[in-house]
């Protein structure tokens, strides 16, 4: 299975690596949609929130507390989201469960 995020994880894609521990890995995205944009991904491959199992929770807690960490580490103390994309219709290109950390401007709500 070809995977660009499981290839990123590996180095065998170039990124700009903001965090990595033993299962999780963040990067800046290469098509920023604000003026922070960084991607926090599981290293195993997991398609999407979609296929999250039972015993993936602590996982998923920890990329939450990345995230937190991250936010905090670029001062975005007025706030920031957080997002996954899920899927055809919730906009999901990469088949690599990924979170997006948004922050640095105001969002909209409900998003377009
Ligand atoms: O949620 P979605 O699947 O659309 O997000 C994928 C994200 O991965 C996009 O924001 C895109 O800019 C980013 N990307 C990246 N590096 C790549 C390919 C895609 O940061 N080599």
């Amino acid at each position: 299975m070809d995977c660009l995020f499981c290839n990123i994880v590996k180095g065998q894609i170039p990124s700009e690596k903001v965090y990595e521990d033993n299962d999780v890995y963040a990067f800046k995205d290469v098509n920023p949609e604000a003026p922070v944009h960084i991607l926090i991904i599981p290293k195993r491959h997991i398609k999407s929130v979609d296929e999250l199992e039972e015993t993936d929770k602590e996982l998923v807690g920890h990329i939450f507390l990345v995230a937190k960490k991250l936010a905090k580490e670029n001062k975005l103390e007025n706030g920031y989201r957080l997002v996954s994309n899920i899927g055809e219709e919730g906009g999901q290109s990469v088949k690599h469960l990924h979170f997006h950390l948004l922050g640095g401007r105001s969002f909209n709500w409900p998003p377009g």
